[in-house]
C-alpha cells in the first residue's frame, strides 16, 4: 500500500466539500433508496458501462421479479437472460446468477460484509466489490470506475496514465485515502456523481463544481486534458451477413456459443466475412448451413438492407438476407423444420443442390451494396436502410451468379460462428420470447416493419445502446 506524500489539495477539504454537493445535489434514483447489499450488488453490476437512464427499468423489473440472491438464483439462466435483453454485456447478467448462487450456497442467500468473500463472487471486481461494501456496509474500500479516475485525475492533476498500471495505482490510492474517513459510501457515491454530472468528459462544468477551487486541472484552463491516456481505442471492424430465412412459416434462429460475444443467446443465423470473400460468398455458407438442416435448397435473395451496430469495442457492418422455400413443402417432420431443431439431411458434405447456384469469385460476383445508411445509431439505420423488397436484384428471384454447382462446405466450416445443432425453427410469435441481442431484435423490428412477417412489437424495448 502506498502512502507516499500527497501531492495537489487537502484531503479533508475535498472529502467536506463532496460530501456537502452530493448530499444536496445527487440524483434520486432507486438504487440509492435501499442499502440491501444484494439491490445494490444487482444495481451495480447493471450500471457497468451503461447509462443510468437504460438501467433503470431494468433494475426495477429485475428486483421486482428477483428480491432477493434466493430468488435469482433458483431461476433458470433463459429467464435471467430473458430480463435482461437490451442491457448488453450478457456476461454481467450470467454472472450475476452465479455470484446468487454462491451466496445461497456459502452464505445463506446475504452478502456478507467482507471484502475477500465480495471480491471472489463471480462477475465482481475490485469497483463492484469497493461500490458494495461502502454503500451497504458504509466500510472503507473504494470504488473507481471511470468517472472517478476521471475526477480524482483532475482534482489532483494526476500524470500518470489512466489506462496503464501505474496510473490505476495512483488513482487507486488516492480513492483508498479519500474514503478513509467518515460516510465511505457517500464519498465514492459523491465523486462518480460529481463526474457523471458536472466533471464530464467534455466541457467539465467547472462552474458548477464544489471543487473548482481545490482542482488542480481547472486552473491549467485545461480541464479536458486529464485524465492522461497512452493507448488510443481502436474499433475491431467486421463484416457480417445475416439471413432471415423463413420456411413454413417458421423462421431459422440458431445459439451463440457459450463463451464470447453475446454468449449464450439467440440469434438469426450470421456470419463474418472472411479474408477476401465476397458478401454473396458468406451468404452462401450461411446457406450451406440451413439448406442442409432443411434438405433442400431455398430461395435466396440479394442483401436487403445493411447497417452498423457498435459493441463495446467491436463494429459490425451488417447486411441481411431473406430466404424461404419457394412455395415447396418440406418432405414430413424430419424433412425440415416442421418445429424443433434442424435435421441434416443429405449430410454437411452433400452437393450443392440444383436451383441455387454457388457464388463466383468475389471480386466480380458479389452483390451491389443495398442502400447506404446515415451514420448513426442502429435504430435509424434499420429505419431508413431499408430497400423495397422487389427492387432490382431482389424481388425473390434467386441469385444470378453465373458460377457452377459445387460441393458443400462441411457444416461445422460453413459457420464457425454457431454449432449447426443449435438451427432451431421457431414460430413468429415465439421470436419475442426468446432471449437475443438489441442488434436481432432491431433486425426483426425492420423485418416486421416490411411485412415480411417479423414479429410485431419486436425491438420496441431494445435500449438505444451498445451491446
Ligand atoms: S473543477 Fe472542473 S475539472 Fe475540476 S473536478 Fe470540478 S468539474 Fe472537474
Amino acid at each position: 500500500m502506498n502512502d507516499a506524500p500527497m501531492r495537489g489539495p487537502d484531503l479533508e477539504a475535498v472529502r467536506s466539500r463532496l460530501i456537502h454537493w452530493y448530499d444536496r445535489h445527487r440524483r434520486d434514483l432507486p438504487w440509492r433508496r435501499t442499502r440491501d447489499p444484494y439491490a445494490v450488488l444487482v444495481s451495480e453490476v447493471m450500471l457497468q458501462q451503461t447509462r443510468v437512464e437504460t438501467v433503470l427499468p431494468y433494475y426495477v423489473r429485475f428486483l421486482q421479479r428477483f428480491p432477493s440472491a434466493s430468488h435469482l438464483a433458483a431461476a433458470s439462466e433463459d429467464e435471467v437472460l430473458r430480463l435482461w435483453q437490451g442491457l448488453g454485456y450478457y456476461r454481467r447478467a450470467r454472472q450475476l446468477h452465479q455470484a446468487a448462487r454462491v451466496l445461497v450456497e456459502r452464505y445463506g442467500g446475504q452478502v456478507p460484509p467482507d471484502p475477500e468473500a465480495v471480491r471472489a463472487l463471480p462477475g465482481v471486481g475490485d469497483y463492484t466489490a469497493g461500490a458494495v461494501l461502502s454503500i451497504a456496509f458504509d466500510l472503507p474500500v473504494p470504488a473507481v470506475d471511470g468517472n472517478a479516475q476521471r475526477v480524482l485525475a483532475r482534482v489532483f492533476g494526476v500524470d500518470e496514465p489512466a489506462d496503464q498500471a501505474a496510473g490505476r495505482r495512483r488513482l487507486h490510492d488516492l480513492a483508498r485515502r479519500l474514503v478513509d474517513g467518515p460516510r465511505p459510501g457517500a464519498l465514492n457515491q459523491a465523486v462518480m456523481e460529481l463526474g457523471a454530472t458536472v466533471c464530464r468528459p467534455r466541457r467539465p462544468g467547472c462552474g458548477d463544481c464544489p471543487l473548482a477551487e481545490l482542482c488542480v486541472a481547472a486552473r491549467t484552463g485545461d480541464p479536458e486534458a486529464w485524465p492522461v491516456r497512452r493507448r488510443s481505442g481502436r474499433w475491431v471492424e467486421e463484416d457480417v451477413a445475416i439471413a432471415w430465412c423463413r420456411v413454413d412459416g417458421r423462421v431459422a434462429v440458431v445459439r451463440r456459443p457459450q463463451e464470447g460475444l453475446l454468449a449464450g443467446l439467440w440469434a438469426l443465423p450470421y456470419t463474418r466475412r472472411r479474408d477476401g470473400e465476397g458478401w454473396l460468398e458468406a451468404r452462401d455458407r450461411l446457406a450451406a448451413a440451413l439448406e442442409a438442416a432443411v434438405g433442400r435448397p431455398l430461395r435466396w435473395r440479394r442483401a436487403t438492407l445493411q447497417g452498423r451496430w457498435d459493441f463495446s469495442h467491436r463494429r459490425w457492418h451488417w447486411r441481411l438476407f431473406l430466404a424461404d422455400d419457394a412455395g415447396e413443402r418440406p418432405e414430413g417432420p424430419a424433412g425440415g423444420p416442421a418445429g424443433g431443431r434442424g435435421r441434416l439431411q443429405g449430410g454437411c458434405g452433400a452437393s450443392r443442390p440444383a436451383g441455387r447456384p454457388a457464388t463466383g469469385d468475389p471480386s466480380t460476383a458479389d452483390e451491389p451494396a443495398p442502400p447506404r445508411v446515415p451514420t448513426g445509431s442502429d435504430g435509424a439505420a434499420v429505419a431508413e436502410g431499408l430497400a423495397p423488397w422487389g427492387s432490382a436484384g431482389e424481388g425473390g428471384e434467386p441469385s444470378p451468379s453465373p458460377a457452377p454447382a459445387r460441393p458443400l462446405r462441411a457444416c461445422a466450416a460453413a459457420t464457425a460462428e454457431w454449432a449447426a445443432e443449435t438451427i432451431t425453427w421457431v414460430r413468429l410469435a415465439d421470436l419475442e420470447r426468446l432471449a437475443m441481442a438489441s442488434l436481432d431484435r432491431r433486425v426483426l423490428a425492420a423485418v416486421a416493419g416490411r411485412g415480411e412477417g417479423g414479429p410485431r412489437g419486436a425491438g420496441a424495448g431494445a435500449a438505444e445502446r451498445r451491446d
